[in-house]
């Protein structure tokens, strides 16, 4: 689907030093991102980086193809409590919501997508050790989007079309991913 962002968005889709996540159309959100064969302080470095701009784009999940780094590491704070998931893969998932959502590589956007209610994702964390979360709710909702990102693939792709709408982010909003 081609995104035509309006005038009055457009303020939304600088990027510069001060607003370093890439936005769409760029390419490399559209590329799938290679899975990190040994984690290193070059990856420490991209994460912690990667929490940075989350936080300071007030996101609560944000993946490396969002940076311009096309490897698998996400950053996601649901709750407010930031995690690092480096190679995560979804092992197991349940049951249906359809909830709204947005993304910091499409800013100013929101809709409503279907996502598994329930998912277990296995992943690396920041020091490279195996860890495996249940999750529910938001904190699943945000770790399925933020996988999408490392394959390329944008909520934009999966919304339901009818429910696409245009509002300015406020500073707080929660959906921003
Ligand atoms: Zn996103």
């Amino acid at each position: 689907m081609q995104i035509v962002v309006p005038d009055e968005f457009k303020y939304l889709y600088v990027e510069d030093d001060e607003h370093p996540i890439v936005k769409i159309p760029a390419e490399v959100l559209r590329k799938p991102a290679r899975a990190v064969a040994k984690i290193g302080k070059k990856h420490q470095a991209l994460a912690d980086n990667m929490l940075r701009i989350m936080r300071k784009a007030h996101g609560v999940g944000l993946a490396a193809p969002q940076v311009g780094v096309l490897e698998r590491v996400v950053v996601v704070a649901p709750q407010g409590r930031a995690m690092v998931l480096v190679n995560p893969e979804i092992v197991k998932s349940e049951g249906d919501s359809i909830g709204e959502e947005g993304c910091l590589s499409i800013p100013g956007l929101y809709g409503d997508v279907q996502r598994a209610e329930f998912i277990e994702v296995r992943a690396l964390d920041r020091k490279g050790r195996e860890v495996e979360y249940e999750m529910e709710g938001m904190a699943a909702r945000i770790v399925q989007h933020e996988i999408d990102h490392l394959d390329g693939v944008l909520f934009i792709d999966k919304v339901d079309l009818a429910t696409l709408h245009w509002m300015h982010p406020y500073l707080d909003d929660p959906r921003a991913e």
